[in-house]
């Protein structure tokens, strides 16, 4: 998910550097448009001075034509205004354009003045005759050291020539100044000095025009004023033979660099935004793979924490989470609960329906136990259908009523794909007080008293809570022992089989049940109602079921006629190859799967397990019948006896022990007996302790009969006498 703040920091620093980009573009293109500019406008502007020195050459040569000529000295050394009149003024005005033209004799006292075409007064020579001294004493200079370095003979010079820019009357001249002299020495001069030709050209009309056609510069005129620097405008001044200002050119200048900079400023934004676009799509990309690593790294460690099918944190996180609580109640001193929770009836509706609807079982208790767990609390999976929960400050009264909650919700039923289930759950909760000191509790320990009082909420018959108390410890420590101990007891021949008569209304032995037995070296004679529990939570039920089949199987040979019952629990029964284990131990034994009857009890029915529909069905084939235990007190359907091969059902010992007591336990055996026969099914009733009890039993047509009061559970050596005496019924009978 892209956040604002994230964009921002990712926008920023490319807006700062396209902004940093752009501006450089913009001073680099100002700098280089600057300095074209610059170098175009110095270079026109030499190009214009040069023009001028060009111009005011040709001026030159214009005065030459009068000023190196052999008349010309002649008459002007003589002050002949007349020629000069006729020659010069109209010459200079006409054919060359100067405004005006003077000559001064050998002393440099004027005696001709013209403008433009015609004599005038020597007056208006005044306005000239301020700025002309300079140039005139240099050409005077000039000739003297030319006479001093005179050779006879010598190829003729051009006539010596300066000239000055001046001001008159508010029109800039060019004043050229040149020596008069011989062209082809026919004429002598007389006087030492020669005569000047002062001649005056305006710096405007024809002037500035050639200039403008010769350099191209359109605009090229004259201003009479100093003026600021400008980009726009080039200029040269113009100044006197002292240096000093007057009178500046001025044109408007070239601007090729600005020229360039407008035609490239288009092109140069678009590469300024086209290098942002590309520089943000780089971001971009490199942001986007940022983004996916980020997120592939969560999810694996959001994996790596978490149960896929429920989404719950799993076993690491609560460790996690209980570490980190414990941590609190160290420091903050508050108390914490642990509730481990176990849903009661799950395995079998797995085993039921399968695995995919144990799944959504999971899935649905889940969201059902999540929905009553507060923020604070950690609901994780641990396993299969075992959960736990951590909650924060949490009382033992707040733990109660957590607890209660959940068993609550937890007996509602459930609707799954496969149809409603009802499946209720036990909880095993431990609060963790105080922790004063140093004391150390592991989240390990913690969790395993939660478990152990689990195990007595299951025990005590499911679907209820039960608070940990020290004392669970020591009976698990003695679970430990006896497993522990029964590994050693199998192993070194520590079991042992009784064997209980069943009899018939006549009081004949015509079966028995083999019953297992252990004495146990201290704790003295362990019940097997225990001991098998045990053993078939910690796996060694197969070791204890195939040692009772090999002793009743040897056994029975001493009783040849005598039907052997023999208990099969259930974790044995869903033994994929249990069929196969006891047909090669009946082939090892000799015996006839005919003269045997395998008790099983009703709950192992229940899951309509196919794995143990077809191992019934083999037994069944070989010969066993098959008993149903315990019956009535089960989940007990009559579905089970029609799809189950069963051949007998044995009333459970509870009926039989309230008889007489309870009024509705006689309806109840009767109505079993009746279904048995309807069914066509053998029964049995156990536990009859008394006359009365095989009475009514007898009267309502059960068939066999075991308890006390026939026989406890004995040694095969007793049941061999016992059979010797067949002949003489010991019971009395009813009919
Ligand atoms: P169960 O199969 O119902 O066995 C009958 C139990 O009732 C036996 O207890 C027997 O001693 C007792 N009993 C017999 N007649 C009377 C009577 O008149 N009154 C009373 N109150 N009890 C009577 P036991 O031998 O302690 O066995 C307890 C349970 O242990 C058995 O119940 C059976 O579920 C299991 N068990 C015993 N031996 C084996 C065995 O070899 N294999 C397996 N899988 N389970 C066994
Ligand atoms: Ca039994
Ligand atoms: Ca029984």
């Amino acid at each position: 998910m892209v956040t604002s703040a994230r964009a921002n920091e990712l926008f920023r620093p490319l807006v700062f550097l396209s902004i940093a980009a752009a501006l450089m573009l913009f001073v680099g293109g100002l700098t280089m448009m600057y300095n074209i500019d610059n170098t175009a406008r110095l270079r026109d502007q030499s190009l214009v001075a040069n023009g001028v020195k060009a111009g005011i050459l040709d001026l030159y040569k214009d005065v030459w034509a009068i000023a190196a000529w052999d008349d010309a000295l002649i008459n002007l050394e003589r002050r002949n205004s007349e020629w000069a009149a006729e020659y010069m003024g109209r010459y200079y005005y006409q054919i060359a354009g100067y405004d005006y033209v003077f000559v001064l004799d050998h002393d440099d006292h004027l005696f001709f003045a013209a403008h433009k075409g015609s004599v005038r007064a020597a007056s208006i020579y005044t306005g000239f005759a301020g700025g002309m001294h300079q140039a005139i004493e240099t050409v005077r200079k000039r000739e003297r050291e030319r006479q001093n370095r005179a050779q006879p003979g010598a190829p003729l010079r051009l006539p010596l020539t300066v000239h000055n820019i001046m001001r008159v009357n508010g029109q800039v001249y060019i004043v050229v100044v040149a020596l008069v002299q011989s062209d082809f020495r026919k004429a002598e001069q007389m006087y030492a000095r020669a005569p000047i030709i002062v001649a005056a050209y305006p710096i405007a009309g024809n002037f500035l025009s050639h200039l403008s056609a010769r350099y191209l510069q359109p605009d090229l005129h004259i201003l009479q004023k100093q003026q600021a620097p400008s980009h726009e405008m080039a200029r040269i001044n113009l100044n006197d033979d002292h240096g000093r200002y007057v009178a500046t050119l001025e044109w408007k200048a070239a601007t090729p660099g600005t020229w360039l900079a407008t035609r490239l400023a288009v092109p140069a934004l678009a590469i300024v935004i086209l290098f942002f676009l590309a520089v943000l799509a780089m971001q971009r990309r490199s942001w986007r793979a940022a983004q996916a690593l980020i997120a592939s790294e969560a999810r694996a460690s959001h994996m790596a924490y978490h149960d896929p099918l429920t989404g719950l944190p799993n076993r690491l996180l609560f460790f996690d989470r209980l570490g980190s609580a414990l941590e609190q109640v160290r420091r903050k001193s508050t108390t914490i609960a642990v509730h481990c929770i176990d849903l009661d009836r799950f395995k079998e509706v797995n085993d039921t329906f399968g695995h995919q609807m144990g799944d959504e079982l999971i899935r649905a208790a889940a969201h059902r136990i999540s929905g009553i767990c507060r923020r604070s609390d950690t609901f994780a999976r641990l396993s299969g259908d075992e959960f736990a929960i951590v909650q924060l400050n949490a009382s033992p009264l707040a733990a109660a009523r957590l607890a209660e909650r959940i068993v609550e919700v937890m007996a509602q039923p459930m609707d799954l794909s496969g149809g409603r289930v009802h499946v209720s759950c036990s909880l095993g909760v431990n609060t963790v007080p105080e922790i004063v000191g140093d004391m150390e509790v592991s989240a390990a320990e913690i969790l395993r008293q939660a478990d152990l009082a689990l195990y007595r909420a299951k025990n005590n018959g499911r679907g209820q809570y039960c608070f940990f108390e020290p004392e669970m410890d020591a009976a698990m420590r003695m679970r430990r022992e006896i497993e522990l101990d029964l590994r050693e007891a199998l192993d070194q021949g520590g079991l042992r089989m009784v064997y209980q008569p069943q009899a018939d209304k006549y009081g004949r032995i015509v079966g028995v049940e083999a019953l297992v037995r252990w004495h146990h070296p201290v704790r003295g004679d362990v019940s097997p109602a225990m001991f098998i529990q045990i053993a078939e939570e910690c796996g060694l039920i197969n070791d204890v079921g195939f040692f009772t089949l090999r002793e009743a199987f040897a056994a029975s040979h001493l009783w040849k006629g005598l039907k052997v019952a023999i208990n099969i629990s259930a974790s044995q029964l869903r033994m994929r190859d249990f069929h196969e284990k006891i047909s090669a131990l009946v082939e090892e034994c000799g015996v006839d799967p005919c003269d045997f009857e395998l008790e099983i009890t009703e709950g192992l029915l229940l899951g309509d397990d196919p794995v143990t529909h077809t191992v019934l069905m083999r037994l069944r084939h070989m010969g066993f019948s098959i008993a149903l235990d315990d019956f009535g007190t089960g989940y007990s359907s009559l579905s089970y006896l029609q799809r189950y091969p069963i051949d007998k059902i044995k009333i459970d010992r509870s009926f039989i022990a309230n008889l007489g007591v309870e009024g509705e336990a006689r309806a109840v055996v009767q109505a079993i007996v009746r279904l048995a026969r309807a069914l066509r099914l053998h029964v049995i009733a156990e536990g009859v302790e008394t006359d009365e009890q095989r009475d009514y039993l007898i009267n309502v047509g059960c068939e066999e009969i075991q308890g006390f009061l026939f026989s406890r559970p004995v040694e095969p050596a007793a049941i061999s006498e016992m059979y010797a005496h067949n002949r003489e019924p010991a019971l009395r009978t009813v009919d």
